[in-house]
């Protein structure tokens, strides 16, 4: 942290004093393809109803605190047991849970970058060393004869699936020999899930691996991503051990109403994310049209692309055409990388548009 007094400087605990915070490099700009939400917005019958739900909510009581009516709608969704359900405040609190119980000094994660950068800032709030086993430098796919083996030293794994900024997919057997070789606890990250192909999750695979856990969130095909609900399935126990260590009411009457009211009406998404899931494809097209671009495939509700100044290009997307994408070119392994959301027909054209135009004139 930069500008800390020295005596502030001397209380707090030194590893917390050498952490920079997580900065999502937010501009207000008139497209905002930059944070992987949903650009189409809730559909107008889930608008009504939330309305509804949410004029008539007790916000003069404390909320449940495990969120029992959502917890067992989202339980039948998944066909688990309400005790394998656990909900939190965004799936970033469910993720600093997952470290707090199951991290700490002492104890190792093993992550795979380039991957969401949250795993490695929360693990170093705990003091967890982080083992890095790094994904094909070509193909961003996992390597998993290097994996297995750091696998087997690791006290926790985490795998993005789609995994963000890159797009990759982990095939659920592989996610089954990492459940096999890891003697702790592995998270198949699934923030993104729905926009991939239908049989990408690896929530079948929780009936036999007692050490897997499941990571969802409503911020990104659902529309929830400003009212903050995620979730996590897993064995009971391990579910006992996140209900103890998480803050009794993060997740508020608003937000259990909300998650209630998206999860019994999810089928209206359905027409958006077959959408999102076509315009994926042709934006992908698109860019890998224009000169000089290369773009990943991607099972997101984004695509990770490359450009020479990649950097510059962002800049200026921002400052002369008024769109917001997200700028990796600095990070390990994703030099003159951005990364891009899918959003409405037209906000793409436009994006393909201005990308175009710099392109051509960087040339
Ligand atoms: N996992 C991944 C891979 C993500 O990209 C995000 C959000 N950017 C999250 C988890 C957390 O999302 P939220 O806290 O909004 O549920």
């Amino acid at each position: 942290m930069a500008g800390l007094s020295e005596r502030i400087r001397a209380l707090v605990r030194d590893d917390i004093a050498a952490l920079a915070p997580y900065d999502p490099s937010f501009t207000p700009c008139a497209i905002n393809l930059s944070a992987n939400e949903n650009t189409y917005g809730m559909p107008d019958a889930v608008r009504e109803a939330l309305a509804s739900a949410l004029a008539q909510a007790p916000t003069n009581r404390y909320p449940d605190p495990m969120a029992g009516d959502l917890r067992d709608q989202i339980a039948q969704w998944h066909g688990v047991p309400r005790g394998s359900v656990c909900v939190g405040n965004g799936g970033d609190e469910l993720l600093f849970n997952f470290f707090l119980a199951f991290g700490g000094p002492g104890r190792r994660l093993l992550d795979c970058p380039p991957t969401f950068t949250v795993y490695d800032i929360y693990s170093r709030m705990v003091g967890t060393e982080v083992l890095r086993c790094w994904r094909d430098r070509e193909t961003f796919g996992l390597d998993m004869g290097a994996l297995l083996p750091m696998a087997a030293r690791a006290d926790m794994v985490i795998v993005t699936s789609p995994n963000n900024p890159t797009g990759n997919v982990i095939a659920p057997a592989d996610a089954a020999r990492i459940c096999e070789a890891c003697p702790g606890m592995v998270m198949i990250d699934e923030a993104y899930v729905e926009f991939a192909d239908g049989d990408s999750s690896c929530e079948p695979l929780l009936q036999d691996h007692d050490n897997l856990v499941i990571l969802h969130t409503y911020s990104k095909a659902f529309c929830l991503a400003g009212v903050r609900v995620g979730y996590v399935l897993a064995a009971p126990d391990v579910i006992d051990v996140l209900a103890a260590v998480r803050q009794p009411y993060s997740v508020d009457v608003l937000a259990q109403e909300s998650a209630r009211v998206v999860t019994a009406m999810r089928d209206e998404f359905l027409p958006t994310i077959a959408r999102i899931r076509d315009e994926r494809e042709r934006l992908a097209r698109g860019l890998a049209a224009i000169d000089g671009v290369r773009v990943w495939p991607s099972q997101g509700n984004f695509l990770l692309v490359r450009m020479s100044q990649a950097g510059i290009v962002r800049a200026r997307l921002r400052d002369e055409r008024s769109i917001l994408v997200r700028d990796f070119s600095a990070a390990p392994g994703l030099q003159d990388c951005l990364r891009v959301t899918v959003g409405t027909p037209e906000e793409n054209d436009e994006l393909l548009d201005a990308i175009a135009e710099l392109c051509k004139e960087a040339s």
